[in-house]
């Protein structure tokens, strides 16, 4: 069985608890609804949670809903606002954004025992919940501290409507009249992204592509997405390139809902032209093997974001064991705690003051990676995130009780 396979990674005792609690919810069908299959951090965890909530039992399911190119231009701005980035929200956004729930609710099944919505795009579908239907969850995976106040106020009605709300740290939480639950995202330490791999595949995979080991390596992985950052990490490491030498590594794919990645690309092309140390990557969304070789090629990983939801690459880059340098933002510092499992900044000045003092620390570099790896494997691999998914589902069945009996 595939989730006996985590039992030398988590303990044994973890995986007799996820069986246990999945029995009371035997059979019991969960339709995942997201706007995306490939590309980005909610389909990177369904594609892994969804198979192993089949294993113990509960019936597991997934759906994409489907836009055109204007739809997935007002949710990119929606997605934008949340995170606090001034949009220019109209009226006829609004109208694009519920016409297209309302096409997607007549085309899909939306009966299950748990409907289980992620973010803001098919948060819409709630208006066409069926009576006596099952119970709605709405999981939201970006950071909402600080949102646009009129796109917040356009989609709360709409979260009102669910039964339960999930963010990724407590600092996401808004005030709302449902149940708010705190659940952080995972990595799977078993999936082609972040399994170990031998010296000589990462080698061979760093040959095919291009990627020169002669120096250290610094790497970012990251759509390429302004709220990213990588001009600035093309910035700070231009500041410290008289100092250190080192190459500098963007890897980056697109999303099927991102429709901004090619400008941003063009800009960073832009900036790293010239320089034969800067390198500009462009992978395909199923490059799983490849990413996990470049970040065990690296030497340093690079998570620059100015908003961040959680930021998956952070705990790939630490179940790895590499130091990680990222902005103090969202779920970032509930990965890292600065100068113990990594470093936080702040600004390009930030960055480039610390990468200096990695490249010139190796010993400091590897402690933070070591204390990141075991941060991780306590907090954020897929088996945490599944026990918190099935006593959610639990307490859907047992409304007001602290206390759920499992035996
Ligand atoms: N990713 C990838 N290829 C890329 C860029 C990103 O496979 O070129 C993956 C990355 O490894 C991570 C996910 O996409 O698993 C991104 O999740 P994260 O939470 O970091 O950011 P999001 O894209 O959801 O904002």
């Amino acid at each position: 069985m595939a989730l006996d396979q985590y039992a030398p990674i988590v303990g044994e005792s973890v995986i007799d608890e996820l069986r246990l609690i999945a029995r009371k919810l035997g059979g019991r069908v969960v339709r995942n609804v997201n706007s995306t299959a490939i590309g980005g951090g909610v389909a990177e965890i369904l594609n892994r949670m969804v198979p192993l909530l089949r294993e113990l039992g509960i019936d597991a399911r997934w759906d994409v809903i489907k836009g055109g190119e204007r739809f997935y231009a007002v949710t990119k701005k929606i997605h934008n606002a949340l995170h606090g980035a001034a949009q220019d929200f109209t009226a006829e956004d609004r109208d694009v954004f519920l016409d297209t729930q309302k096409t997607n609710a007549a085309a899909m099944d939306l009966g299950a025992d748990v409907m289980f919505i992620h973010d803001p795009q098919p948060a819409g579908l709630i208006h066409f919940r069926k009576k006596n239907g099952g119970r709605w969850i709405w999981r939201c995976h970006i950071d909402l501290s600080a949102p646009q106040s009129d796109v917040w106020e356009f989609l709360k009605p709409t979260v009102e409507k669910y039964d339960v709300s999930v963010f990724s740290a407590p600092a996401f939480s808004q005030s709302l009249p449902i149940p708010q639950v705190l659940i952080s995202p995972s990595i799977d330490p078993l999936s082609d992204k972040n399994r170990d791999l031998e010296e000589s595949e990462v080698s061979a995979i760093c040959d095919r592509l291009d990627i020169p080991r002669d120096k250290p390596l610094v790497t970012q992985v990251s759509r390429f997405d302004y709220l990213k950052d990588p001009v600035g990490v093309i910035e700070a490491f231009k500041m410290v390139k008289d100092h250190v030498d080192a190459r500098l590594l963007l890897v980056g794919g697109s999303a099927d809902d991102d429709p901004e990645g090619a400008k941003v690309l063009a800009e960073v092309r832009e900036r790293a032209a010239g320089d034969p140390d800067i390198q500009v990557l462009c992978l395909p969304p199923t490059c799983n093997i490849e990413i996990n070789a470049i970040q065990r090629a690296s030497d340093i990983i690079l998570q620059k974001s100015i908003k961040e939801g959680f930021g998956l690459t952070v705990s790939e880059a630490l179940w790895k064991a590499k130091p990680v340098i990222a902005g103090a933002v969202g779920g970032i510092p509930l990965q890292i705690a600065h100068k113990y499992s990594g470093i936080l900044t702040r600004s390009v000045e930030g960055t480039a003051y610390w990468l200096k003092q990695l490249l010139q620390s190796p010993d400091f570099a590897r402690k933070l990676g070591e204390n990141g790896r075991e941060h991780v494997r306590e907090n954020f691999l897929l088996t945490r995130h599944l026990r918190d998914y099935l006593l959610m589902f639990l307490s859907l069945d047992h409304p007001g009780k602290d206390l759920i009996y499992l035996q």
